[in-house]
């Protein structure tokens, strides 16, 4: 249950007419009838057009709800923009599991974000690092004068760390500022700061800066979600086990880690989406921390509790933001976050990890037992029928009349619409 008393539990919310649907959201997060009707509008082509260059047109894709979300204590509805079926489905299912046990634990790091400065051609890296490191007060004060704003809310650049590679072409060093960005995802805000600094480190070390941009790699912005799911609920310990040999492949091969990993991103890239935030960073940020140790490998990880419950941890960078990129402007992206009811970027990285640990959960669950494609089934074969020409309640008839039969193919629906019409 929610601080307001209200809980992200609906049993049967996937019966519901779409209309009944919006009302139960728009209860839970008090939105209002303009902001309800921007369920179903398009975004602005006038707002397209100033977002990126050579505007067509906007593109669509489904925005559903996941339900039954208890993280820290608190309820949450969870918005989901993606356009693969039983994705929705099955966070709202795991997040059900996962509530009879107190739900999803997080923990998170300060929003520390790295900006990189690359500088060659020196002729003693050793002389240049420490001269770097002697003018560090000088260096994190200029870069502090680019973002006041960021300063004014706590954030700002904290300290620098200076690292000599070895490469190809001969020696370099790269210098590392770390800038808390608060609220903000801070590619644009560390990008600033950091070719601000590239005439500086320049003079101070005689070499020249070649490259000046943030590393997706955030990994001193780390969160971590935890949940137990109880072994009763999903169907005894011996299915604990049988999630745990599923998993244990993850763990040691990449050609399997990469499928795992693909089921977390289902979860975090539509709340990413959904809230205006840049996928491409997530992505590129969660794949580079599974290889951190040299080799790919399971972003999340599972054992036994001392009750043969099975505990599923999921931990990786997490670069969100609530205030500025796309996120301030799409209208949808802002009603996204007000479902959520999020106050800080931390609220939201803690939730979009929760969810990218819901949706493993559930995707492991389904491959150690009955498999994936029972549960995509049923939206499948209404894709298959609506590619095969149905129209209206045909669709429905002619889908359940291909599951009947276990033949979902485009072959069978085309005859089946026959037969119906
Ligand atoms: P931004 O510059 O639009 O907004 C951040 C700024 O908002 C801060 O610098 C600060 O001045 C201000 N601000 C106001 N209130 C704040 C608060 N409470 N907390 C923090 N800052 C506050 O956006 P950004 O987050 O710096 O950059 C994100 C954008 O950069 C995304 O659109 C992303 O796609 C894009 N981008 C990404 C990459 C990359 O990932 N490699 C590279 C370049 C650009």
């Amino acid at each position: 249950m929610s601080d307001k008393g209200k809980s992200s539990t609906i049993s049967g919310f996937y019966k519901l007419p779409v209309e009944k649907r919006v009302e139960f959201v728009k209860n839970f997060s008090n939105l209002n009838d303009e902001e309800t009707k921007l369920f179903s509008s398009c975004l602005d082509i006038g707002i397209a057009n100033r977002m990126i260059e050579n505007v067509l047109g906007t593109f669509e894709i489904p925005l559903g709800i996941a339900v039954n979300f208890l993280i820290n204590g608190k309820d949450y509805l969870v918005p989901m923009a993606i356009e693969e079926p039983s994705v929705v489905a099955a966070a709202s299912n795991a997040a059900k599991i996962a509530r009879i046990k107190g739900g999803f634990k997080t923990e998170c790091t300060d929003p520390l974000m790295i900006g990189q400065i690359q500088i060659l051609h020196m002729d003693d890296v050793f002389e240049a690092t420490k001269k770097i490191m002697n003018k560090k007060k000088e260096i994190l004060h200029l870069a502090n004068e680019q973002d006041k704003v960021l300063v004014k809310f706590g954030g700002g650049a904290k300290d620098i760390e200076v690292r000599i590679l070895d490469s190809p072409i001969g020696k370099m060093i790269v210098t590392h500022l770390i800038v808390d960005v608060r609220d903000a995802m801070g590619a644009n805000a560390v990008n600033t700061m950091c070719e601000a600094l590239a005439p500086m480190l320049e003079e101070l070390t005689g070499g020249k800066v070649r490259l000046k941009i943030l590393s997706n790699l955030a990994d001193k912005r780390i969160v971590k979600a935890k949940a137990v799911f109880d072994k009763e609920k999903i169907g005894g310990e011996h299915v604990v086990d049988a999630f745990l040999e599923s998993y244990n492949l993850a763990a040691i091969d990449p050609y399997r880690a990469a499928t795992h990993n693909k089921g977390i991103m289902n979860g975090i890239d539509a709340l990413i989406i959904a809230t205006g935030n840049d996928f491409r960073a997530i992505e590129a940020g969660a794949h580079a921390y599974a290889s951190r140790n040299g080799q790919y490998t399971s972003l999340s990880h599972y054992y036994k509790d001392k009750n043969g419950n099975l505990v599923g941890e999921l931990e990786l960078p997490m670069a969100v933001g609530i205030v500025g990129g796309a996120g301030n402007i799409y209208p949808k992206a802002k009603l996204c976050k007000k479902i959520l009811g999020i106050k800080t970027a931390k609220e939201l990285a803690e939730i979009v990890v929760s969810l990218g640990l819901a949706q493993n959960f559930a995707a492991v669950l389904a491959l150690s037992t009955v498999g994936i494609q029972k549960g995509h089934m049923s939206l499948h074969a209404k894709n298959i029928a609506v590619m095969a020409g149905a129209k209206g309640n045909e669709i429905d008839k002619v889908a359940s009349q291909m599951i009947k039969e276990g033949k979902i193919k485009l072959d069978r629906a085309e005859e089946i619409i026959k037969k119906i019409r």
